[in-house]
């Protein structure tokens, strides 16, 4: 399968056309339409990606502020009171 096929040279599907007349166009459809569809895969699961990402952020910013007051709210412990 290293050997490539010319644009002028015979269609290897043996329709006795010349490659660039037969297969490469139906190759080159193929392939755009892979393209396309790889294009969309990606950008979908980029988007989702940077979605998820961004919902971790807020999920790390919601915890955050929800540690934030709990501290300092919490009364510190002082020894006197433990130790009578
Ligand atoms: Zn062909």
């Amino acid at each position: 399968m290293d050997k490539k096929i010319g644009r002028n040279d015979p269609c290897p599907c043996g329709s006795g056309k010349k490659y660039k007349q037969c297969c490469q166009k139906r190759e080159q459809f193929e392939r755009t339409k892979k393209d396309i569809k790889m294009r969309s895969i990606k950008s979908l699961s980029g988007g989702i990606t940077n979605m998820m990402s961004n919902i971790g952020d807020l999920n790390k910013k919601l915890t955050e502020k929800k540690e934030e007051p709990s501290e300092p709210v919490k009364p510190p412990e002082s020894p006197e009171s433990l130790e009578p």
